[in-house]
């Protein structure tokens, strides 16, 4: 017979877990950053089936000290420099905590009304806070939705796309012509992806060369699509990204939109990281031409204090999204859609089924405020300029590409081998993390700073550590690969 937690079990062991995560942040900075095991190592702590008759809660949660978080690399470490951040905050928990406890299922307006109206309004208040143009709004044709990931951003768009280009044939009748979707070199691998679900298979994406700055060059998107045309391909979509995974390139949005404009391609805009940023005025350039946008998304689970999963999409005409995913079978209608008044989100994304995601976005809104997430944003800018300009000041190291936002792409002056020995070696340390990328085929460092526990202490421990290990090589250095 099953057993339920009765309500006040789920008090008492809710204060509990509570407080274990309260444990688990203030203890963060006592820990290595990433575990020092061999693969298997989660896996030989747990048992090989589940058990027959139910634990006791305190088994559970002690488990979580052995089994769990020693097997964890722990992304709201002070010292997680690592990929770009995947912010979190307790206003976002204590968010997302009511909506697993509401257990609403929001595929429809008529399955949860709050559900869908609170989203609408988190995505416009966004919208605001950003000062995206007007189009993007729900009080016009626009409007906004959460997704889980910029990835599927990128397939609702691809998908979009694909229908306008196709006049709707391809949604009737699938791929019958060659599409074409071009992005820079430094686009997201989920652009690939997407064209792969999409059915245009990898040949379906044209990668466009870039400039010295990693943005894409408009004269080569120009000369591609000219030559796609020309040879009976059709180019359906261009994405277009503000803050590159590797290095934070900002692509020249104008005059990429005034081509894709001339052209007819829809343009997708990918700012997954640095989208954040636009909530501080000083940032918004980075977002200028945003206006000729078919659709944008960001990621305010990345820097915005918004717990995993949380991206923030935009179309500019609703209803070419609509068109293009909605399915309305006997057992979904209701009044409330058919008389065309509200939103249903199942309409705007590939599940079906979708949470209360927006909940955690109202809480983390309104704990923060605008000013409190001005503040995280600049704070990390600042910490990030401040280590650049001890990178900039040592010789032995340089700066591989322009810094906007809040990650640093730094190098050995001494080479590929010399700089990859040093991320291993500082890694090794536990007390900072570290990733690479590689900058026109140079093995580079990438710092990016984002933890809301992330202090100028943390940064210049990182320096300091960096600093020491890279050793006396000077630039008289020669590496064995660079001969
Ligand atoms: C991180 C990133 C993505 C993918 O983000 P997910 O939300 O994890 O799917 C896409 N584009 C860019 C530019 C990114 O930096």
């Amino acid at each position: 017979m099953a057993t339920h937690m009765d309500p006040d079990e789920f008090r008492r062991h809710g204060h509990e877990v509570v407080d274990w995560i309260a444990d688990y942040w203030s203890g963060l900075h006592d820990r290595r950053v990433t575990p020092n095991d061999p693969p298997g190592t989660v896996t030989a702590r747990l048992p090989a089936t589940p058990p027959e008759y139910g634990e006791g809660f305190e088994q559970i949660l002690a488990d979580l000290d052995t089994v769990i978080a020693p097997g964890l690399t722990h992304w709201q470490h002070p010292g997680f420099f690592g990929y770009f951040p995947a912010n979190t905050s307790a206003p976002s928990v204590l968010g997302d905590l009511v909506a697993a406890g509401l257990g609403v299922q929001g595929m429809l307006w008529a399955t949860g009304p709050a559900c869908t109206e609170v989203e609408t309004v988190m995505l416009d208040w966004l919208a605001h806070l950003l000062d995206l143009p007007p189009r993007f709004r729900s009080t016009g044709p626009g409007g906004g939705v959460i997704q889980d990931s910029a990835s599927s951003a990128t397939l609702v768009a691809t998908l979009a796309a694909l229908h306008r280009a196709s006049g709707g044939e391809w949604r009737m009748s699938g791929v019958t012509r060659r599409y074409r979707v071009y992005t820079s070199t430094q686009g997201h691998s989920s652009i690939e992806k997407a064209a792969r679900l999409a059915g245009l298979g990898d040949d379906g994406v044209r990668a466009v060369e870039v400039d010295e700055t990693l943005a894409l060059s408009p004269k080569a998107l120009r000369t591609a699509l000219e030559a796609d045309r020309a040879a009976g391909v059709v180019p359906a979509l261009v994405v277009a990204t503000i803050g590159t995974t590797s290095t934070t390139a900002i692509d020249p949005i104008p005059e990429i939109g005034e081509i894709c404009r001339e052209y007819g391609v829809w343009l997708h805009v990918d700012a997954a990281y640095a989208g954040a940023a636009a909530v501080c005025p000083e940032f918004r350039y980075t977002h200028s031409g945003l206006e000729y946008a078919d659709s944008y998304c960001f990621d305010p689970h990345k820097w915005l204090l918004t717990g995993f999963d949380c991206d923030a999409f935009w179309v500019a005409d609703r209803a070419e999204l609509i068109e293009a995913l909605s399915v309305l079978p006997e057992y979904l209608r209701n009044a409330a859609t058919e008389s065309g008044a509200v939103i249903d989100y199942r309409d705007w994304q590939v599940p079906l089924g979708r949470r209360f995601r927006a909940l955690k976005l109202w809480f983390v809104l309104r704990w923060y405020g605008v000013e409190g997430l001005r503040a995280h944003i600049r704070s990390g800018v600042q910490l990030a300029a401040w280590f650049a300009d001890r990178v900039t000041a040592d010789e032995r190291f340089e700066v591989a590409a322009p810094h906007p936002f809040s990650l640093v792409c730094f190098r050995l002056r001494a080479g590929d081998e010399a700089s990859s020995e040093l991320l291993t070696r500082v890694n090794a340390t536990g007390r900072v993390y570290l990733t690479h990328t590689r900058v026109a085929g140079r093995y580079t460092l990438r710092l990016a700073v984002g933890s809301p526990l992330t202090t100028h202490r943390d940064v210049a421990l990182a320096w300091q550590l960096i600093a020491e290990l890279a050793g006396q090589d000077g630039p008289g250095h020669v590496d064995r690969d660079a001969v």
